[in-house]
């Protein structure tokens, strides 16, 4: 089954660096009509990996307003413009740091989704609301909260990652079995919520040596990767595994 693959690089590489990436990455074995890999850069390389990488480029975010006096911004419309398909959104450093509430990222999805971008949108529980018990209930309030208002259309082209917080960045994940169970529990829900069918990445720690953990697990669509899709070599054996 096809997988989807999300490199997110965050604030990392210079342009050399991203240069040095394309110049690897482009060689290796691939075939673009079995998995979709989505490489998202700092805004400013996007130009560039689209002019120059043979994988599909996305954002890591999005600002919540059409237009205006925002400065440092930048809007879905000028990322429709410089043609970027897919953009993350309600990442945990983003709701960590810049305070992003389901209400805001409700207005982001919006915004994506009227200039045809897919959004990646990125949910999970804390250590604590984990250790309480309360990953499902945590996983259902944000579903509820995100697609509010959107049409039937509209939410199958959302793509949830389900990425615990204390897995990112940690080198600790879920064990395969709560993944396959978190990712049918979302899934269950949007079907019968909004009678929808959509598709559900893990993110959150994932490297080289344990993908094999990851790779065939019931449910999931493919794979959210930080701080090893920056490594060029590490995420191009990635690609080459699931190929
Ligand atoms: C992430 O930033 O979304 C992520 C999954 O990071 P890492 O792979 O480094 O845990």
């Amino acid at each position: 089954m096809s997988k989807i693959v999300v490199g997110n690089f965050k604030m990392n590489m210079t342009l050399q660096d991203v240069a040095q990436y394309v110049q690897y990455i482009n060689n290796i074995n691939f075939n673009p009509n079995q998995n979709e890999i989505i490489l998202c850069p700092s805004y400013i390389y996007i130009p560039y990996l689209n002019n120059n990488i043979k994988f599909k480029v996305g954002a890591q975010d999005v600002s919540a307003n059409h237009m205006g006096s925002y400065t440092g911004e930048i809007s879905a419309m000028q990322l429709k413009s410089e043609n970027v398909k897919y953009s993350i959104l309600g990442h945990s450093e983003r709701r960590m740091n810049f305070r992003e509430t389901e209400n805001i990222i409700n207005k982001k999805i919006r915004q994506c989704v009227d200039n045809n971008i897919k959004p990646i949108v990125c949910i999970g529980e804390s250590k604590e609301e984990r250790l309480m018990m309360k990953t499902e209930q945590i996983l259902r309030r944000s579903i509820l909260d995100l697609f509010r208002g959107f049409t039937k259309e509209q939410l199958s082209d959302i793509i949830v990652a389900y990425e615990p917080i204390w897995a990112i960045g940690s080198g600790i994940t879920p064990t395969p079995k709560e993944i396959e169970e978190t990712a049918y529990y979302i899934k269950d829900l949007v079907r019968s919520a909004y009678k929808v069918d959509i598709r559900v990445l893990y993110g959150g720690s994932i490297n080289l040596s344990d993908m094999h953990k990851f790779i065939g697990l019931n449910n999931i669509d493919g794979y959210l990767i930080g701080g090893a899709s920056i490594d060029v070599e590490e995420f191009s054996k990635i690609v080459e595994l699931i190929s």
